[in-house]
């Protein structure tokens, strides 16, 4: 028997494609050494070029699996992704509640505010964002939304770093303990500037502009990663600093898949297999 490793739940869409939503939440908590749980929350029907259907979850049913996991399972730390609907973020805000996690809770609450793919779909019903803002965000430990989420949750076009403050500042006030602005977005050939936030100092993390294609899933793998981080027992900006290197490596690695946008790639971590496997008087090679 070996020691359990600490437990992280995501609360998420399903990519067909296998890139981004809770695919990539799990690949990226084993990756960063632990036991991912799910609670989904939508299936989407997806590949690399776009979602072409979406079906929700029940919200008592998305309420029901995070219940299921915290009451028996335990979690050290939980990640949002995609929330689909106004009725789910309620039932997720509630359930966050009654077991304990969240900002002034035990349980560290990552929200990942997703609101549209990279080819401009919708995963968040527009008449949701009010909810988020007012449910969800101000029971957040860390919020890591991107330019496009800034600008759909506070009105801010950010152009400049500057702006960037800015909208720090703005989304602080709806309630996150910390806030952490992706600039990843911005145009230019500057380096990647993030922001974090905790009401009273900015740090800035910033990480080379890399050049690929193959960005699907970043967001998603950054902020898994932060959560694993957390899980693991350390402070939000260590936490950050963690999910910033592990995305820049995923980034690095990031391969074509289909016709459209490929997936960053949590492998880079793994090594590749290298011991024969002995099944049943075979021995089966490694590729
Ligand atoms: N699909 C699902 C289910 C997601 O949760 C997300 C992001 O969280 C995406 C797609 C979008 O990923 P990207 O913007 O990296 O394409």
């Amino acid at each position: 028997m070996s020691a359990s490793p600490p437990v992280a739940l995501t609360i998420a869409g399903s990519d067909s494609g296998g890139g981004a939503g809770l695919q990539a939440d799990l690949r990226t908590f084993t990756a960063c050494g632990v036991h991912g749980c799910v609670a989904v929350t939508a299936v989407t029907v997806q590949n690399s070029v776009g979602v072409t259907a979406v079906v929700e979850i029940p919200p008592s049913t998305v309420a029901d699996q995070v219940r299921a996991v915290a009451d028996d399972i335990g979690v050290a730390a939980v990640k949002t992704g995609m929330l689909a609907s106004a009725a789910i973020i309620r039932a997720v805000a509630q359930v966050c509640d009654e077991v304990g996690i969240g900002r002034c809770r035990a349980v560290a609450l990552v929200v990942d505010p997703v609101a549209a793919s990279m080819h401009g779909d919708p995963l968040l019903a527009e008449d949701a964002l009010a909810m988020l803002r007012s449910e969800l965000l101000p029971r957040a430990t860390l919020v890591t939304p991107n330019l496009d989420e800034v600008r759909l949750l506070v009105g801010l076009d950010i152009g400049s770093p500057a702006e960037q403050r800015e909208a720090a500042r703005a989304l602080h006030a709806l309630g996150p303990r910390w806030v952490l602005v992706k600039g990843g977005h911005l145009r230019g050939d500057s380096p990647c500037l993030d922001l974090l936030y905790d009401g009273s100092e900015l740090t800035a993390f910033t990480s080379p502009r890399l050049a690929t294609p193959h960005t699907h899933g970043s967001g998603d793998t950054l902020a898994a990663a932060i959560t694993s981080a957390l899980a693991r027992g350390t402070t939000v900006p260590q936490a950050v600093g963690y999910g910033k290197r592990y995305v820049e490596q995923a980034v690095a690695h990031a391969y074509p898949l289909g016709a459209g946008v490929g997936p960053v790639s949590p492998f880079w971590r793994l090594r590749p297999e290298t011991e024969p496997i002995r099944c049943g008087g075979k021995v089966h090679k490694p590729p």
